[in-house]
């Protein structure tokens, strides 16, 4: 993250707004990967609705509603998930040039189960974001029909991040790790490298969760990856923050400065972009342990970058109030009454 994109940020948050919007742009994903929250039950929290039971948009519909939003929002990054962003890669192909000519940061998030149009890579506030869980074996196991074969066929031209979710499954061998940089970095397309770990809801008890011993070891692990493969972009702080994740939603900045909604454009999904009630114990979120990064960044001796955020977030809550207030001219018949 540049200065230059702090203060911008900075700016948004003082004004009462979000600079991260996160939109599920499709309910729909030909994958059916283990332990996808995106279509877990409470994924959507007390709505009652799966992902896959919410009505969704296409189509120019789809572009103008997307592009309303931000307008309205004017975030300056947006986060396209899903389901897969890519089954609407028509709708795609006119809406990423419109929020790149708005100067926003777009990831967009695929499994790249088909082609990403290498005519994309020319937009230069996109990165295509491809999920690889692990090697191959592993990989094509939990991702079919998203398979190593269909994703080195469908990213050839196109410059991507590779973003991996560790699980407990990939720590069974000590090499992993390093023999999963190894061959992404080998690959031309492959511009930079980002592991998560797996982030379980509260008392789950699914197959990936890493160990605390295992966690400690990813730790240690992609701190000396980093040095020998330079492709990894992650910087040591934010590695290091995987032992400490924020203990709630109320300390996540990562939260706290994102507005999540759901594939009818309305629904927001809460605390964050797991939805549901996440063990923020256990979060290995990338993006999260970024902002857990740069709040712990100390700007003077006991005074963190998170406590100038936190009263900044106060002041823009304040903003808020007073743009909603009535005016003298706007006041409510009631609250004339009651003035009175
Ligand atoms: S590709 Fe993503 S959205 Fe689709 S099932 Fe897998 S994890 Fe879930
Ligand atoms: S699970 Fe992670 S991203 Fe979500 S609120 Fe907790 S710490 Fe933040």
């Amino acid at each position: 993250m540049r200065n230059r994109d702090v203060l911008r940020a900075w700016g948004r948050i003082l004004s009462g707004r979000r600079p991260v919007l996160s939109i599920e742009l499709t309910r729909e994903c030909p994958l059916r990967c283990p332990g996808c929250y995106a279509y877990e039950d409470h994924h959507l929290g007390s709505a009652g609705l799966t992902l896959r039971q919410l009505s969704d948009y296409r189509g120019s519909d789809l572009v103008q509603r997307v592009l309303r939003l931000v307008d309205e929002h004017q975030p300056l990054h947006v986060s396209l998930v899903g389901g897969d962003p890519l089954v609407r890669y028509r709708e795609l192909e006119q809406l990423l040039p419109e929020l790149s000519r708005r100067r926003i940061h777009v990831h967009l998030v695929t499994s790249a189960f088909r082609r990403v149009p290498p005519e994309w890579s020319r937009l230069p506030q996109l990165t295509v974001v491809v999920s690889v869980d692990g090697l191959e074996p592993e990989h094509d196991a939990r991702r079919k029909p998203a398979t190593y074969e269909r994703i080195l066929k469908n990213i050839q031209g196109t410059p991507i991040t590779v973003h991996c979710t560790i699980t407990a499954q990939m720590m069974q061998r000590a090499s992993y790790l390093e023999e999963f940089t190894a061959f992404w970095s080998a690959r031309e397309e492959v511009q930079r490298i980002w592991f998560s770990t797996f982030t379980p809801q509260q008392g789950a008890a699914d197959a990936e969760i890493l160990s605390r011993e295992q966690r400690a070891f990813v730790v240690r692990e992609l701190l000396r990856l980093r040095q020998v493969y330079p492709r990894i972009a992650m910087r040591p702080e934010l590695i290091d923050a995987l032992g400490h994740p924020p203990k709630s939603p109320e300390e996540c900045i990562f939260a706290r400065t994102t507005l999540s909604l759901s594939a009818d454009l309305t629904t927001r999904i809460t605390p964050c972009q797991f939805g549901g009630s996440p063990d923020c114990s256990q979060c290995g979120c990338m993006a999260t342990l970024a902002l857990t990064a740069v709040g712990d960044y100390k700007i003077l001796p006991g005074l963190a970058a998170r406590h100038i955020f936190s009263v900044s977030e106060l002041i823009g809550k304040g903003v808020i109030r007073l743009r909603s207030a009535p005016t003298p001219d706007t006041e409510s018949p009631l609250e004339e009454r009651n003035a009175a």
